[in-house]
């Protein structure tokens, strides 16, 4: 009896072990062990999820090296492209095509809020590599904004281009005040069916029908906080969570919305906060005006900025935000994590909820933006 016990035991354990394998091939980074919701284990950890999140479930698009792994620090040590599942739309980023010169992988979560709504959504969800120049570390409000940010617009060594939105570029309205209100883009020349085009590598973070003003439109979330709206779309553009490039095509130009003839009305804006498009780009010919754009208060027009917006409600509310978490490593301190991040110790605490005398569990993912 007992030989049949330990026999039993043996073929439970070894299935156990190629399950594990199959995981482990599959998902060779999740290390974690699996335990059943009615596990003593199971509830011991929900016990700690007060403090940090779960780490979520990545999944690996490719076959990755997995040499020189240990615990905890396996992610900056391999090559991978890893992808986050988020709801019907697939958002993924290829973390390697980022900044090859930094290595410490973060999860991206953005979020926006809806017309109508104060509430934010999550919209998008990848994975990056960490640099506290893509992350705006300040959650800007356009009036206040002291502190100036570098922004990179295109890197063509890196691949990263422009491109202009139309085929022909030509200005009919300004950025401005407009009868008493803010016109927070410019204007530009097309026929209905002309296409429209991203002007830099992206993420579509918006695509709506706005009946009474942009008619239809579409955002673009680029590095760094940097987004761009292309509004009365003949048609519904480019699907939220699709992945563009410069000069990729994200809709058909039109009239749709609070328009009298086809026209783009094309924004700039960094957090939500419309700013002169003139503050990037050359009008004619249509180029930048640089790789580069450095933002202070001043690259907003503060008293524009105080009139209501000519889009109403959709055009105030166009607003998104940014968190960033990473992994806690084994044998981490707050200490460790905020030298490695660039966030203060009291910072890290806020975000996280946390009292002096939490403790930091390895695998867990703590928040950091
Ligand atoms: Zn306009």
């Amino acid at each position: 009896m007992r030989l049949i016990t330990y026999i039993f035991g043996c073929i439970l354990l070894l299935s156990g072990f190629s399950l594990k394998a199959q995981e482990r091939n599959l998902f060779k980074k999740k290390t974690e062990i699996e335990v059943k919701s009615n596990s003593q284990l199971f509830q011991e950890k929900n016990k700690k999820k007060d403090e940090l999140d779960e780490l979520p479930p990545l999944q690996f698009r490719n076959e990755t090296e997995s040499i020189g792994v240990t615990a905890g620090s396996e992610m900056q040590e391999r090559k991978f492209e890893p992808i986050k599942v988020l709801n019907a739309s697939i958002s993924n980023f290829d973390t390697t095509s980022i900044d090859e010169g930094e290595n410490l992988i973060v999860e991206i979560e953005e979020e926006a809020a809806p017309e109508g709504t104060e509430d934010f959504v999550s919209v998008a969800s990848y994975f990056a590599i960490w640099d506290t120049k893509i992350i705006d570390p300040y959650d800007i409000d356009a009036k206040e904004f002291d502190e100036p940010v570098d922004i990179e617009l295109y890197n063509t060594a890196a691949g990263r281009n422009w491109a202009a939105p139309l085929e022909i570029v030509k200005q009919t309205s300004p950025f401005g005040p407009r009868w008493g209100r803010l016109h927070a883009g410019v204007d530009l020349d097309l026929e209905t069916g002309y296409p429209v085009f991203s002007v830099f590598d992206g993420i579509v973070r918006v695509s709506h029908y706005d009946r009474s003003g942009y008619g239809n439109y579409v955002l673009v979330r680029h590095y760094n906080g940097f987004e761009t709206l292309y509004a009365h779309l003949a048609s519904p553009g480019a699907e939220p969570g699709t992945l563009v490039k410069a000069g990729d095509q994200i809709g058909v130009g039109g009239s749709t919305g609070r328009s009298t003839g086809s026209h783009l009305h094309f924004e700039t804006r960094y957090e939500g906060n419309p700013m002169n498009p003139k503050n990037v780009y050359n009008f004619s010919p249509f180029e930048p005006v640089s790789d580069h754009i450095i933002l202070t208060a001043r690259s907003f027009d503060i008293r524009s900025l105080s009139l209501k917006n000519e889009y109403g409600a959709v055009g105030d509310k166009v607003r998104s935000r940014t968190k960033a978490w990473t992994k806690v490593r084994q044998g981490d301190t707050l200490g460790a994590i905020a030298r490695r991040t660039g966030v203060s110790i009291a910072k890290l605490k806020k975000l996280n909820g946390m009292k002096s005398s939490s403790v930091i569990r390895a695998g867990r993912r703590i928040r950091i933006h």
